[in-house]
C-alpha cells in the first residue's frame, strides 16, 4: 500500500468556465489557469504521483508547455493513471475535499464521483468527493480564490 496527499489552489476569475472533478458547474466565475484549472483534480493527480514519489503534476504537465493549454483535467487524470498502473499500482480510494464559499455543490457531488470513477474505470465507492466552506476566512471564504486536498491510498496489484 502506498499513500499520498495532494494539495492546490488557484484564483476564481469572472467569465472561466467552472470545471470541478470533471463536471462544468453552472457559475459566472471559475478558477483561472493554463489548463481548464480542475483544481480537485490538480489535487487528485498530486496525491496519485506523490504516492509513488513521482513528484507532482508540474513536473508532468509543465505550465509553460503550449501541449497544456486548455488541456481538460480528466484527460489529464487519465494520463496519470495510467503512470500508476505502469508502476505495479490500482487505486484503492480516493478522498477529496473542494473549499469553496459559493455556489454550493451539494447538488453535484454524485456528478462528480461518478465521472472521476468512470475516468479512472474503478467503482463509484472507491471515490469520496466532499465541499466546504471556511465560513466566509481568507482567500476562499472572500470568493478570490478555491482549494482543494485530496487522499488516496494505491495498492499493488504485480510484484
Ligand atoms: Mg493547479
Amino acid at each position: 500500500m502506498r499513500i499520498g496527499i495532494g494539495y492546490d489552489a488557484h484564483r476564481l476569475k469572472a467569465g472561466r468556465k467552472c470545471i470541478l472533478c470533471g463536471v462544468e458547474i453552472p457559475c459566472e466565475f471559475g478558477p483561472d489557469g493554463h489548463s481548464d484549472s480542475d483544481v480537485p483534480l490538480h489535487a487528485l493527480m498530486d496525491a496519485m504521483l506523490g504516492a509513488l514519489a513521482l513528484g507532482d503534476i508540474g513536473q508532468h504537465f509543465p505550465n509553460t508547455d503550449e501541449r497544456w493549454r486548455d488541456a481538460r483535467s480528466i484527460d489529464m487524470l487519465k494520463d496519470v493513471y495510467s503512470i500508476v498502473k505502469e508502476q505495479g499500482y490500482a487505486l484503492s480510494n480516493a478522498d477529496i475535499v473542494i473549499i469553496l464559499q459559493t455556489p454550493r455543490l451539494s447538488q453535484h457531488i454524485y456528478h462528480m464521483r461518478n465521472c472521476v470513477a468512470k475516468a479512472l474505470n474503478v467503482a463509484i465507492t472507491s471515490i469520496s468527493v466532499k465541499a466546504t466552506t471556511e465560513e466566509g476566512l481568507g482567500f476562499t471564504g472572500d470568493g478570490s480564490g478555491i482549494a482543494s486536498t485530496a487522499a488516496v491510498l494505491l495498492e499493488k496489484i504485480t510484484s
